[in-house]
C-alpha cells in the first residue's frame, strides 16, 4: 500500500499527498516569512497564545488540540488583516529533568533539550504558525537571567523575604511543595499516594499577599474574557472574606492561674507550644495581639451563628486548658461528659489525664476531616457576649492551636463538624439560621450547584479556623427551625432566626452588624481576612534558577549585584536525588567572596520554583533576545495584554495567579502599564480515548507525529476541531479520523477536477447555450486573487491600512472588536468583483442555489469563528457545501462551481492550511494564500430566496404566505393555519386533501 494511505484503512484515496504538500508548504512559508510580526503602533495587533509547553516525553494527540485551536485563531486572524504575534517556546525547567538525570546518569539540560526538539519537529510538522524566532527556552541562562533580576527588585521593595516556616516536604520528590501541591488532603501532587511530611527551614517567599486586594479587585477586568469558572476559582483562592474576632470571658474567678497567662504553673509545655512560631504565619490573627486575659479568644467568619454556639472548644494545647480544668469544680455527673471516669470522684484529676493523653495522640493536619471525634468538659463555663448565656468549655482532637487562635465556638446546627461533636456528646443544637425560603429538596439541590462556589469557599477556607471536610452538598436541615432538633447541618447562608435584635435580618447583613456591634460593644474586632498565603519559591533542586544572594556573616544576606547576574548553575552537579540542594555539594559555586565586605560568604543554594518561569515568559516573546532588560516596554506596551490565551483549566489557578501578580508587580516597577496580562482567556476541553484523559500514564496515546504520518497534519488538524466542540472533552475515534481524511480527498478531488477542466474549456461549452460576455469576468476575478500579490509589498499595505482605520483602540476589547478591522479592498476577496456574486443577474436558477448556499456558509462560519469558537460546525458547513458542489448539475457553470470551491479553500485556510495553499495554487493562483484576506460574505445573496405561496380553501383564495423557497408542504400549511383570515375558513371543517404545488400554491379542500 501507498506510504501515504492511511495503513490499513482500506480506503481508496486519490492523489491527495499531504506529506508532500505538507512539507511543500511549510518550506515555503519559512522562506516568505509570513509568521514573523514586528511590533508597529501604526498597525492593530492581535496577540494569540497557547501556555507553553513543558517538554517531557512525546507529544500526542491529546497535547495538539491547544496549539489547533490557537493555530486557527492565529491564521484566521492574520487573514482579518491584523499584526498576529504567535509564539512558542519551552517551560524547561523542572523536575523531571532532574530524576531522569538521577535515573539515566544524563545532564538535566541534555534530556531537556533533547525533549525540546523533539517538540519542535512536532509542532513544525503540523504547520502551527509559530514566529520561531521568538522562541524562549526558560533553563537557558539569557532567560533566567531575568529571574534573577526580579527577584532583586521584589527583594529592594520588601516583596521578597526569608522566614524560617513550617513546610510541606515531599518525600518522594525531596523537595518542598507549595500548600497548593498539596492534595487530596495531605498528598503529593506528583505522588499521589505519599503523605506530606512537615518540616521547618528557611525559605524564600514572595509576597503574593500585599496584592490580594487587586488581585481580587481585578477579576472585575476579567469578566466576559476569562470563563466564569475560572474567575470563580481566583476569586476563591484568594479567598477574601470577613471574619471576626469576639472574646468570650471565662465564667467565674476560679484561681489565679486563669488571670495570668504568663504564670501559668506546669504548663511549660503549653508555653513552649504557644511561644514556638513554628507555625505563627498560618496564623489568621497578627501574632502581636493578645487576647485579653480571662477571656478565651474565638475567630469565626459565620459570627451571625454566635446566638447558636453550644459550646467553646480548645484545642488540646490552648495555653489555658490546664489552668481552666484546674479552677473547675468537681460538680454535677454530667460534668464528666467525654470522660470514662466511671465512679471516680476526682473528676480534675481525669480531665488532666486525657487531656495529657490527647496531647499525645494529637491529630494530624490531614486526618483533622476522617479523624475520630473526641474530646471531653472542662467543667468550666463561658459567657457568650452576646446575650449573657452561658456555654460550657470543651477542649476537642479536631481543634489545632496551629490555626486561628486554638479555639472555637461550637455551633453544630450550622456547621457539619460541629454538629457531628454535638450529637457525639449531647450538646444542644439551636438553630439560628433558616433558608431564605423554606424550598424543596429538589430545588434545594438545584441552589447548592449554584451557590457551589461558597460552600467550597468555606469548606477550603482555612481562616475558617476549623479544618474541614469538603462540603460538596450543603443541605438544607431537615426541620424546620421551630420543629426541633434539625437532623443535619444547615451551612448556607440564610436568615438570622432567634438571634436577639439580629432575627430576620440576612446572613451577610447579620455578620456585618454583629461584627460592628462587637467592636463596638468591646469585646470583639471586625478582620478582613484571606486565604491567599505568600509564595513560597524555595526549592531544594538544581535544575531551576538559582537564587541571586549570598550570606555573609558579618553583612547577612547581600543580593548579587545586578552586574554580576546571571547567577549560573553550575555544569556538572552532583545528582543524588536525597538530601539538601545540589547546589549545596558545589564548592565552587557555594564559596563566595560577599560583595559588600570582600569577606568569605556563602551563596544560597536553593533553586526557584519554576512557576517562577512561567509567569512573565510572555513578555519576554515580545523581545527574547534583549540583554539589557526583561525587554523593552515599548515593546510590551505595544503587544499586551494578550488578546487571548489558551491553555488547560489545570492551570486556571496556580499560573495565572502567579503571573498575575507577576503583572502587578512588574507595572509597580514601571515596566508596563496594564494591570492584567491576558484580556481573554480560553480552556478547552480534554481529549480522552477510552474513556479516560490521553496520557502515556494510561497508555492510551495517540503520537502526534504518527498520526502526521498516516494521515497528514491537516487530517489531524481537522478531526481535531470537528470531533467536538473546543471547550468539551473530545472521545477519540479512529473512524472519525477516517471521516475527516475522506472528507479532505473529497475537496481535494474537486479541485484537482477543476484544474484538469480549464475554465476556457467550460465557458467554451456554454457560451454555445448563453449570450453574454464573461471574459471579461474573467479576467477581474484572476486579477481579483492575484494581481496584488505579485508586488511583494501587498502584506504591508494591508496591514497599514488595516491600521489606519483606527482600530488599535479595540486591541483589548478581543474577539468581538475584529469585526471593525477590515483588510484594504484590494487584497480582500470581494464578492462585487467575481463573475458570479459580482453579477447575480446572469445567474441560472442552480447557479443562485449554489451561490446562496456558498455565502450562507461564508455567514455561518464567519461567526463561528468571530463570536464563539463553533469550529466543529463551521466546518459540518463546510461539508454541506462540499456536497452541494459535487452536486451541482450542468445548469452550473465552470466559472461559478470554481468561484464557490475558492470561497471553500479560503474558509478551509485556518484549519487544513497546507491543503488550502496547495488548492489554491492548483486553481490557478500564485504568492500564497498568506497574501489573501478572508472573504466577505455578500448578505443579498445568502438571503433565501422568498415566494409567496397562494393558500385557497376549496378552490378559493383565502390569503397568501411569504416564505424562504422550497419550503415543505407540512411548513406552509402549518403557516396557513397560522393565518386568521385562513383559518376562519376551515374552522370547525374537516380537511380531505391537499393540493400542494411547490413554492406556489396551497389548496386546502374541506368538508
Ligand atoms: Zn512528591
Ligand atoms: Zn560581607
Amino acid at each position: 500500500m501507498d506510504s501515504r494511505t492511511p495503513k490499513g484503512t482500506g480506503i481508496s484515496v486519490g492523489d491527495y499527498k499531504p506529506q508532500e504538500i505538507e512539507a511543500k508548504w511549510q518550506k515555503r512559508w519559512n522562506e516568505n516569512r509570513v509568521f514573523e510580526s514586528e511590533a508597529d503602533p501604526k498597525k492593530q495587533k492581535y496577540y494569540v497564545l497557547e501556555m507553553l509547553p513543558y517538554p517531557s516525553g512525546t507529544l500526542h494527540m491529546g497535547h495538539m488540540r491547544n496549539y489547533t485551536i490557537g493555530d486557527v485563531v492565529a491564521r484566521v486572524k492574520r487573514m482579518k488583516g491584523f499584526n498576529v504575534i504567535h509564539p512558542m517556546g519551552w517551560d524547561a525547567f523542572g523536575l523531571p529533568a532532574e530524576n531522569a538525570a538521577i535515573k539515566n546518569q544524563t545532564h538535566p539540560r541534555i534530556w531537556t533539550n533533547n525533549n525540546i526538539a523533539e517538540f519542535q519537529k512536532v509542532l513544525r510538522r503540523f504547520g502551527f504558525s509559530y514566529d520561531w524566532r521568538r522562541e524562549i527556552s526558560t533553563c537557558e541562562p539569557e532567560y533566567y537571567h531575568w529571574n534573577q533580576w526580579f527577584f532583586l527588585r521584589m527583594l529592594e521593595r520588601g516583596l521578597a523575604y526569608r522566614k524560617k516556616s513550617r513546610v510541606n516536604w515531599c518525600p518522594k520528590c525531596c523537595t518542598v511543595l507549595a500548600n497548593e501541591q498539596v492534595i487530596n488532603g495531605g498528598y503529593c501532587w506528583r505522588h499521589e499516594d505519599t503523605l506530606v511530611e512537615a518540616r521547618d527551614i528557611e525559605q524564600w517567599f514572595l509576597k503574593t499577599t500585599a496584592y490580594a486586594d487587586q488581585l481580587l479587585d481585578d477579576l472585575k477586568q476579567l469578566e466576559g474574557g476569562w470563563p466564569e469558572r475560572v474567575i470563580t476559582m481566583q476569586r476563591n483562592w484568594i479567598g477574601k472574606s470577613i471574619g471576626a474576632k469576639v472574646w468570650f470571658e471565662v465564667d467565674g474567678d476560679r484561681g489565679p492561674a486563669i488571670s495570668d497567662q504568663g504564670s501559668r504553673a506546669g504548663s511549660s509545655e503549653a508555653k513552649a507550644h504557644s511561644s514556638a512560631g513554628l507555625m505563627s504565619d498560618l496564623k489568621v490573627r497578627p501574632p502581636e495581639e493578645k487576647p485579653p486575659s480571662q477571656k478565651i479568644e474565638i475567630f469565626t467568619t459565620r459570627i451571625d451563628t454566635i446566638y447558636g454556639a453550644s459550646a467553646l472548644i480548645l484545642a488540646p494545647n490552648y495555653p489555658l486548658a490546664e489552668s481552666l480544668i484546674a479552677g473547675a469544680e468537681d460538680g454535677r455527673e454530667e460534668e464528666s461528659a467525654g470522660l470514662k471516669t466511671g465512679h471516680c470522684t476526682n473528676k480534675s484529676e481525669m480531665r488532666m489525664k486525657k487531656l495529657a493523653q490527647m496531647k499525645q495522640s494529637s491529630v494530624k493536619m490531614e486526618d483533622i476531616a476522617t479523624a475520630e471525634k473526641d474530646g471531653f468538659f472542662t467543667g468550666r463555663y463561658a459567657i457568650n457576649p452576646f446575650n449573657g448565656e452561658k456555654i460550657p468549655i470543651w477542649v476537642g482532637n479536631f481543634v489545632l492551636m496551629e490555626y486561628g487562635t486554638g479555639a472555637i465556638m461550637a455551633v453544630p446546627a450550622h456547621d457539619e463538624r460541629d454538629f457531628e461533636f454535638a450529637t457525639k456528646f449531647g450538646l444542644k443544637i439551636p438553630v439560628v439560621v433558616a433558608p431564605e425560603k423554606p424550598v424543596a429538596r429538589e430545588v434545594g439541590s438545584q441552589k447548592s450547584e449554584s451557590s457551589g462556589a461558597k460552600a467550597q469557599f468555606s469548606a477550603d477556607s482555612m481562616s475558617d479556623l476549623k479544618v474541614r471536610p469538603p462540603k460538596e452538598d450543603p443541605k438544607s436541615p431537615d426541620a424546620t427551625p421551630a420543629s426541633g432538633a434539625p437532623k443535619e447541618a444547615y451551612t448556607e447562608y440564610g436568615i438570622s432566626v432567634n438571634s436577639g435584635p439580629y432575627s430576620g435580618l440576612k446572613t451577610e447583613e447579620t455578620i456585618e452588624k454583629m461584627a460592628a456591634d462587637a467592636e463596638a460593644r468591646g469585646f470583639g474586632k471586625k478582620e478582613t481576612i484571606y486565604r491567599l498565603r505568600d509564595w513560597g519559591i524555595s526549592r531544594q533542586r538544581y535544575w531551576g534558577t538559582p537564587i541571586p544572594v549570598i550570606y555573609c556573616a558579618k553583612d547577612g544576606v547581600v543580593p548579587v549585584p545586578d552586574k554580576d547576574l546571571p547567577v549560573v548553575l553550575p555544569a556538572n552537579p552532583k545528582l543524588t536525588g536525597e538530601g539538601q540542594s545540589p547546589l549545596a555539594t558545589d564548592p565552587e559555586f557555594v564559596n563566595v567572596k560577599c560583595p559588600k565586605c570582600g569577606g568569605p560568604a556563602r551563596r544560597e543554594t536553593d533553586t526557584m520554583d519554576t512557576f517562577v518561569d512561567s509567569s512573565w515568559y510572555f513578555y519576554r516573546y515580545c523581545d527574547p533576545k534583549n540583554d539589557k532588560a526583561p525587554y523593552e516596554s515599548a515593546k510590551a506596551d505595544y503587544w499586551f495584554p494578550i488578546d487571548q490565551y489558551i491553555g488547560g483549566i489545570e492551570h486556571a489557578i496556580l499560573h495565572l495567579m502567579y503571573s498575575r501578580f507577576w503583572c502587578k508587580v512588574m507595572r509597580d516597577i514601571g515596566l508596563i502599564h496594564h494591570s492584567e496580562p491576558a484580556a481573554r482567556l480560553f480552556t478547552q476541553g480534554m481529549v480522552l480515548k477510552d474513556g479516560t484523559a490521553m496520557s502515556k500514564s494510561a497508555g492510551n496515546v495517540v503520537g502526534a507525529l504518527d498520526m502526521a504520518e498516516r494521515y497528514g497534519a491537516d487530517t489531524g488538524r481537522l478531526y481535531t476541531l470537528f470531533a467536538a466542540p473546543p471547550e468539551k472533552d473530545l472521545e477519540w475515534s479512529e473512524e472519525s479520523i477516517e471521516g475527516s481524511w475522506r472528507f479532505l480527498n473529497r475537496v481535494y478531488r474537486l479541485a484537482e477536477k477543476e484544474s484538469q477542466h480549464p475554465l476556457a474549456n467550460s465557458r467554451q461549452k456554454k457560451a454555445e447555450k448563453e449570450v453574454g460576455s464573461q471574459k471579461s469576468e474573467v479576467g477581474n476575478e484572476k486579477k481579483n486573487f492575484t494581481s496584488e500579490v505579485t508586488k511583494g509589498t501587498e502584506t504591508t499595505e494591508r496591514e497599514s491600512q488595516s491600521s489606519a482605520s483606527g482600530a488599535r483602540a479595540h486591541s483589548s476589547a478581543g474577539v468581538m472588536s475584529d469585526l471593525k478591522v477590515r483588510p484594504p479592498e484590494e487584497n480582500r476577496w470581494n464578492p462585487d468583483a467575481t463573475p458570479a456574486s459580482g453579477a447575480p443577474g446572469n445567474l441560472t436558477e442552480g447557479e443562485k442555489a449554489l451561490l446562496r448556499k456558498a455565502h450562507q456558509t461564508l455567514r455561518r462560519v464567519t461567526q463561528d469563528f468571530e463570536t464563539r469558537w463553533h469550529f466543529n460546525s463551521a466546518i459540518a458547513q463546510i461539508m454541506e457545501l462540499t456536497n452541494a458542489i459535487y452536486a451541482a448539475d450542468e445548469s452550473v457553470r465552470a466559472e461559478v462551481r470554481r468561484e464557490v470551491l475558492e470561497i471553500l479553500v479560503l474558509m478551509l485556510a485556518p484549519m487544513t492550511p497546507h491543503l488550502a495553499e496547495e488548492l489554491w495554487e492548483m486553481l490557478g493562483h500564485c504568492g500564497g494564500l498568506w497574501t489573501v484576506s478572508w472573504p466577505m460574505y455578500k448578505p443579498e445573496l445568502a438571503k433565501e430566496e422568498e415566494v409567496e405561496i397562494v393558500v385557497q380553501v376549496n378552490g378559493k383564495v383565502r390569503g397568501k404566505v411569504k416564505l424562504a423557497a422550497g419550503t415543505s408542504e407540512e411548513e406552509v400549511m402549518t403557516l396557513a393555519k397560522a393565518d386568521a383570515g385562513i383559518a376562519a375558513h376551515l374552522q370547525g371543517k374537516t380537511i380531505v386533501k391537499v393540493i400542494f404545488v411547490k413554492d406556489k400554491l396551497l389548496n386546502i379542500v374541506v368538508s
